[in-house]
């Protein structure tokens, strides 16, 4: 096409830093989508094109994601509104990024193959360990590049450099992330609590003034930091143990933030920041915990059928937030045995076979399969059989 291909932030940060990112950010100085469309073409992908902000996604057959630029400014038409973008070369494109450290390129045209594009010294910041603003106003723009700055920070370990920590300051004594709408906030917060270790990024946030503006009525100083540690490793032990890939960590870290609240003060924070259906229900879920957690440690001879009675269709982050409460022994192991068998358990018997049984198709359908699941959770049936056995001695017992 005869245009220029730069790969470009994040991705180039942490090749730099020897850190693993597999999100590539492509910036091209012409027409990005119609290099999405040939990219498609050539490898037999599917692009997926945004004219508004004249960026493209090509997904290739294998599942790899590519995400294509238009080098771009924007420029914003007021302080915390969305930006509105005009085609630029790749400098201006890289000017309008959030730190230095994000502003490096590469260049992937076969004549400069592999060239680095620093503009604004991020090399030398990525050494020295520093998160940099390009400009003076730039949280003044967006402010919410305040929250990406302590991520970053955090992240690795890098400090911000004394002059954007006062531009920060500055920007939230002048209450600009007051103007900022709860969905872009809660897009930060969820990255922030998405990180490895989210903890000392919440600390900052309370430190440089910005945590009122996100919770004010959440005093982080009172969370168990005892919970919020042991919330990332128990999830690994949990995805790892059931072989599931979509638990919402930052959910989890949301439910112990808002732990200490009562409902009317969580119910406004749902509506604050539009929780969606699922997120309000794991939170609705955290106010069961304390009487079930005091139901399982008063009764540790519970069946297994009876904890399902209580605990079926909760969400996976409620289920979590519920081990991290449950400190008795027995109590944290009947909750165990009933999260392997939950997980493992599977009722054989089908609709075809209580049919050949000489059953009459109804609601006792469902009776019968209800039960038969009891009975697995609680160990007293395992194999097909059984369950076979099961129903017939169970026809007899009820005269049909
Ligand atoms: P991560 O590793 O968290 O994905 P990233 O740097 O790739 O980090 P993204 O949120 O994917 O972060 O953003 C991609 C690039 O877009 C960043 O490197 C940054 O240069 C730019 N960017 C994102 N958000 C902003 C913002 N609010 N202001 C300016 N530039 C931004």
């Amino acid at each position: 096409m005869g245009v220029s291909l730069y790969c470009v932030g994040g991705f180039v940060r942490d090749l730099i830093l020897g850190v693993d990112n597999f999100d590539i950010d492509l910036v091209v100085e012409g027409d990005g989508e119609q290099l999405a469309n040939l990219l498609a073409e050539k490898y037999g992908g599917k692009a997926r094109i945004h004219e508004r902000f004249g960026t493209a996604m090509v997904v290739l057959p294998d599942g790899f994601k590519l995400d294509i630029a238009t080098a771009r400014t924007e420029y914003y038409e007021f302080p915390a509104a969305l930006p509105t973008v005009e085609k630029s070369s790749i400098r201006e494109d890289l000017y309008r990024r959030d730190f230095t450290i994000n502003t490096l390129a590469i260049c992937l045209n076969k004549d400069r193959f592999g060239d680095i594009l620093d503009h604004f010294g991020g090399q030398k910041d990525i050494e020295e360990k520093i998160i940099r603003i390009l400009y003076n106003f730039s949280f003044v723009e967006d402010p919410t590049r305040i929250m990406r700055a302590i991520r970053f920070e955090t992240r690795y370990g890098f400090t911000i450099e004394p002059d954007t920590l006062r531009f920060a300051k500055d920007a939230i004594n002048r209450r600009l992330l007051g103007q900022l709408s709860y969905k872009r906030i809660l897009q930060e917060l969820t990255l922030i609590l998405n990180e490895d270790d989210p903890i000392p990024a919440l600390q900052r946030m309370v430190e440089i003034g910005v945590w009122q503006y996100i919770l004010p009525e959440v005093n982080l100083a009172e969370i168990s930091l005892t919970k919020l540690k042991r919330a990332p490793v128990l999830t690994a032990w949990y995805k790892e143990r059931y072989l599931i890939v979509d638990v919402k960590m930052w959910l989890i870290y949301i439910m112990l933030i808002l732990s200490k609240l009562d409902k009317e003060s969580v119910d406004n924070v749902i509506e604050r920041y539009h929780f969606d259906k699922y997120a309000q229900k794991a939170l609705e879920e955290t106010f069961l915990v304390p009487d079930i957690v005091a139901l399982l440690k008063n009764n540790i001879n519970i069946s297994t059928s009876e904890i399902d009675k209580m605990l079926t269709n909760w969400t996976r982050e409620g289920l979590i937030y519920l081990l991290l409460f449950v400190t008795n022994e027995d109590a944290y192991n009947n909750l165990v045995t009933y999260l392997d068998r939950k997980e493992k358990i599977e009722v054989k018997t089908t609709g075809y076979d209580l049919k050949a049984l000489g059953i009459k198709p109804g609601p006792i359908y469902r009776e019968i399969l209800d039960l038969l699941y009891q009975y697995k959770l609680d160990g007293k049936i395992n194999t097909i059989a059984d369950e076979i056995d099961f129903v017939k001695n169970w026809l007899k017992e009820n005269n049909q």
